[in-house]
């Protein structure tokens, strides 16, 4: 009998995912046979930002329709070269949060290191669409810096990893830094913040999930998916995994005009979450980031929606609903 998936497969088929991503609109719209003239709004050559949309995520999408709401998540727009009164390009206060380049502290205990400026998934609506990641600088340098800052607070008790997706790193440097972090002493749990679960499964090696769970840290990963249809069986499979072998799951959402803003979809999101072993943390308000005022869904309604939501399911499976305000001591419950 074969062995079911082995580690070098997976990491095979992640990596494959990588290179074989689509970044050219046209052979995106190719396969998916939706002719230009059915998105009279396409902006084929973003002047930045490009897209970048993983074969595994398209096969998701439905043939020919140009309204899919994967797609939408993905597809540059003309809509997002307008300037709108309140979208910036860095709408959550970032900056004034870098402890070092790299290291976020804006909430008390949590410390958040963005590892890679990365990402498997160009998402439109992305709040660090503009973060000058190249300017972190050398990454093995800067993370070396971050890890002195972490060691420095004692208040500090668990870190974040984000990014871009600390899930591009792989299974050695996740795992180095992962020690190197148990060998601060004040901390007591880890966290990975990454869409790559959703959108290229394989990156769930079992190699990473006994890196996470061998050590001393409490461990969880909040995956990023927005609509019921990005859980396909293949990304069920690989989460179950996970949890099985003792990571805690939760995901965060963003709400999306034209993607999940109906009670039905995001019910039903809540519900498969939970078949593939994950509990439903954040709906997030957009962050009003330049180029994404298209998605804006205003916060009557998403309180409207997020009542629908409660009059269906269990607690356990209704998001909370917040904003992401500067200078705020935690994410604003919009309720
Ligand atoms: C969102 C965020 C966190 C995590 O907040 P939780 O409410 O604990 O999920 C931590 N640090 C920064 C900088 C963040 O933006
Ligand atoms: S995966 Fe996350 S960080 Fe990357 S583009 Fe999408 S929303 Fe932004």
């Amino acid at each position: 009998m074969l062995p079911r998936r082995t580690g070098a497969c997976q990491s095979e088929t992640w990596r494959r995912d990588r290179v074989t991503a689509f970044t050219q609109v046209d052979e995106l719209l190719a396969f998916l046979e939706l002719d230009r003239t059915r998105i009279p709004d396409l902006d084929a050559e973003p002047e930045s930002w490009g897209l970048r949309v993983p074969r595994t995520f398209v096969e998701r999408m439905r043939r020919g329709d140009p309204d899919d709401p994967l797609l939408r998540q993905v597809l540059p727009l003309t809509a997002e070269r307008q300037q709108v009164a309140g979208y910036v390009t860095d709408p959550v206060g970032d900056a004034c949060a870098e402890r070092a380049p790299g290291l976020l502290v804006k909430y008390a205990g949590r410390a958040l290191l963005m590892v890679t400026g990365a990402c498997a998934i160009h998402c439109r609506y992305c709040f660090r669409r503009h973060f000058p990641y190249q300017d972190l600088g050398p990454s093995q340098a800067r993370l070396e810096r971050a890890l002195d800052e972490i060691a420095r607070d004692p208040s500090l008790t668990e870190v974040v990893l984000s990014g871009g997706d600390p899930l591009m790193l792989d299974d050695d440097r996740l795992d180095a830094l992962i020690r190197d972090l148990e060998c601060i002493t004040h901390l007591q749990r880890l966290r990975l913040h990454s869409r790559v679960p959703v959108v290229s499964p394989s990156r769930l090696t079992a190699r990473l999930a006994a890196s996470l769970t061998r050590g001393r840290f409490a461990s969880t990963l909040v995956i990023h998916a927005n609509h019921p249809r990005e859980l396909d069986e293949v990304v069920r499979s690989a989460l179950l995994d996970w949890r099985a072998a003792g990571v805690t799951l939760l995901n965060q959402s963003v709400l999306l005009r034209g993607v999940n803003d109906r009670i039905e979809i995001l019910a039903e999101l809540s519900e498969r979450l939970f078949a593939c072993g994950v509990l439903p943390y954040y709906l997030h308000g957009l962050d009003p980031v330049a180029g994404s005022a298209h998605f804006e869904v205003d916060d009557a309604e998403a309180r409207r929606l997020l009542d629908g939501v409660r009059a269906r399911l269990p607690g356990y499976l209704v998001p909370r609903l917040v904003r992401e305000i500067p200078g705020d001591h935690s994410k604003r419950p919009l309720e």
